[in-house]
């Protein structure tokens, strides 16, 4: 009786391994320090890091990575720059444009990873123009054609400075039909978003009202079913805090229809406020342990070539991941991105089963 038991145990344990094992480690990271929630593989000239080098990068201190690349190319015009190859939106004033093919480059390098490996990341769609009406439907395309790989869409973007401006065609807006398509879509398939939208225009004037903010309000609140991750909190290399920045995003986070909304606290530039200063650094951390659930980490690093460069912000956050309670510390470096991605992962597929052809 007993060694039958035992046998039909095995046998149940061996039947799981092939999908447990990826989830089981994915979710036994408690080896690893962090999790992050915001990373390019990809550049804006779309050259990057081989996923297989990046896993090394990642080693044993990043367990899981929300993978995308640029969903922008920067035109080399070469009446604008002549034989000098631009690799970055500030080296040229020449146009960037959407650029769709970077879903399937993301998509091939995960299927070229083992299954344990592929358990470490959870790759974003992005390849879409937001403010097409057709959008959607590239994202569903994606899905389908790919099934099994995707959890989310994003990092895309509405307003960014420098950025909006130079891209091609009709600007994205957040008062756009086509963006409610999209996060309306991401609802029913259950696909985490990953947004950028600057709370405020660069060098706005004393007492201009950020109608950005008050747009982006609007939105999250017509989606309420759509799991959002505002990247940086909105900020940017030159779009700073706006007055009283911390007690709006702590009235927004107390606000239960905006219950769906998270925050991810990537990028060297945004960094660079938070921890300022003592007082700065006490602020955020006080917002952070009273809303744990809420943030995420991030790096917003690009194609980094070595470790050292691409947990620089994780290393910036130090005095900020210090004033954290034990429980909130967790969850922004590890815990709220499990639970989000693991969702979507869940969902997604269910998604892509109900539809596949
Ligand atoms: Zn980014």
């Amino acid at each position: 009786m007993r060694t039958r038991l035992l046998t039909s145990a095995v046998c149940l344990a061996l039947a799981l391994p092939a999908a447990r094992p990826a989830l089981l480690q994915a979710a036994d990271s408690s080896t690893y320090v962090v999790n992050d929630s915001h990373f390019h593989l990809t550049n804006y000239v779309q050259q990057g890091t081989d996923i297989h080098d990046f896993l090394k990068i990642m080693g044993t201190k990043v367990g899981r990575v929300a993978l995308f690349g640029i969903p922008l190319q920067q035109t080399w015009s070469y009446g604008n720059t002549g034989d000098f190859a631009p690799t970055y939106y500030l080296q040229t004033d020449a146009p960037l444009y959407y650029y769709s093919f970077t879903d399937a480059f993301i998509a091939m390098a995960y299927r070229s990873l083992a299954r344990d490996e592929q358990a470490r990341f959870d790759p974003m769609i992005t390849g879409f123009n937001p403010a097409d009406m057709y959008a959607a439907d590239h994202i569903k395309r994606v899905l389908l054609t790919f099934p099994g790989v995707f959890s989310g869409i994003g990092e895309f973007t509405i307003h960014k400075e420098f950025v909006s401006a130079k891209i091609a065609g009709e600007t994205a807006s957040l008062t756009n039909p086509a963006l409610d398509r999209i996060l309306d879509f991401a609802a029913e398939a259950g696909l985490v978003v990953i947004l950028h939208n600057d709370v405020d225009a660069p060098f706005p004037k004393p007492g201009q009202d950020p109608y950005q903010a008050v747009q982006l309000g609007a939105l999250f609140r017509r989606h309420p079913k759509t799991s959002i991750i505002w990247a940086h909190c909105g900020l940017g290399r030159i779009v700073h805090p706006v007055k009283d920045q911390l007690s709006i995003v702590a009235r927004a986070l107390d606000d239960p229809t905006l219950s769906h909304l998270s925050i991810d606290i990537s990028w060297d530039e945004v960094a660079k406020y938070l921890v300022a200063t003592p007082e700065s650094t006490q602020a955020v951390a006080e917002l952070i342990n009273a809303h744990p659930d809420r943030f995420l980490f991030g790096t917003d690093e690009v194609a980094p070539t070595e470790q050292a460069k691409y947990l620089k912000v994780y290393d910036m956050y130090a005095p900020l991941f210090a004033k954290l309670t034990k429980e909130a510390s967790e969850k922004v470096r590890k815990g709220n991105y499990a639970r989000l991605f693991d969702a979507a992962r869940v969902r997604v597929r269910a998604w892509e089963q109900a539809n596949a052809k």
